[in-house]
């Protein structure tokens, strides 16, 4: 039987395909910066109820002078007293420094220290660190709306080449996608053990209470592990599958003792999280999903208010 191809299935196919490639950059915003990034124009009424806190945030650029505190949740909250980490460490090199997200709580500085240092233990060269938070937190211009707090960091899965790199390549450098094109597994010819290690290294620093992967990298790692079933697994409690996350993984630490408005994420269920757990994550309508309605955006007015001042510090 011959195969008639309707015209109008292509055109689907094509508006689809172009959906979930925008989905993608949603999760994944690993765009290419900018050699000469350019400061944002002035807002024309930046005190109006309606202007997207997202709009004030990205206006700031340097942190709030106070002491350190993460306010809020992940998906909606601010940061004072952030500190940044260094463009370039014994064993990590800041990506994408015009962004200008390589602002964090110091527990989240701390934590890439310790975690760049661990993952030389298991063979890592160092570590590629993408988007932590803005000076002040809060969301981002573009549609990246967590690591609101200074709590989070995603970590590329590219390894970091053996020489300072440049600031082209800090901005240009494309990320390296682990997962196969049908989205179904990782690319065996890209993915390595070093992978596995670097993620479970992380899982095991006790500050981190969450990290997001593709769940094909989750399905890859529950498979390494699976060899080994009297080992701890404990570390894969707290790697959950997400969209995206197939160049990039996104660590989240726990609330630092001393922010009291804090809100910690749910705690992850008490299971690995593999074999039929990740049944969801590979049936068709999540693999390729239908683009949802965009949200209203976020104002001042649905932030917690201890964030007002800090945005609205010069
Ligand atoms: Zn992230």
């Amino acid at each position: 039987m011959r195969a008639v191809i309707c015209p109008l299935a292509v055109l689907f196919l094509a508006v689809a395909s172009f959906a979930v490639a925008q989905d993608k950059h949603v999760i994944d915003p690993m765009l290419p910066g900018s050699l000469d990034p350019q400061p944002l124009p002035p807002l024309k009424n930046p005190d109006a109820p309606s202007v997207p806190a997202k709009d004030l945030f990205a206006r700031k650029s340097t942190p709030f002078p106070a002491p350190p505190r993460s306010i809020g949740g992940d998906f909606n909250g601010c940061l004072a007293g952030a500190e940044a980490l260094p463009m370039t460490g014994p064993a990590w090199q800041v990506m994408r420094p015009s962004r200008n997200r390589y602002w964090g709580h110091p527990q989240l500085v701390r934590f890439i220290e310790r975690f760049a240092a661990n993952a030389r233990q298991v063979g890592w060269n160092g570590l590629l660190v993408g988007d932590m938070a803005q000076p002040r937190g809060g969301q981002m211009p573009s549609d990246h709306t967590s690591h609101q707090i200074g709590l989070d960091a995603d970590i590329w899965f590219a390894p970091m080449p053996d020489h300072t790199q440049s600031r082209e390549e800090r901005e240009f450098t494309p990320g390296t996608e682990l997962v196969a094109a049908d989205l179904r597994d990782v690319d065996p010819k890209i993915w390595t053990h070093g992978h596995a290690a670097l993620i479970r290294t992380a899982a095991q620093d006790p500050v981190v209470v969450r990290i997001l992967v593709n769940a094909a990298i989750k399905k890859a790692l529950c498979r390494e592990a699976g060899a080994d079933r009297a080992s701890d697994r404990t570390w894969l409690y707290k790697v959950r599958p997400w969209y995206g996350h197939a160049e990039h993984f996104h660590v989240q630490i726990a609330c630092p003792a001393e922010s009291p408005d804090c809100r910690p994420p749910a705690p992850p269920r008490p299971s690995d999280g593999c074999g039929s757990e990740l049944d969801f994550w590979f049936k068709e309508s999540t693999l390729h999903p239908r683009p949802g309605k965009p949200k209203p955006p976020l104002t001042l007015a649905g932030m917690p208010p201890a964030c007002k001042p800090i945005v609205k510090a010069p």
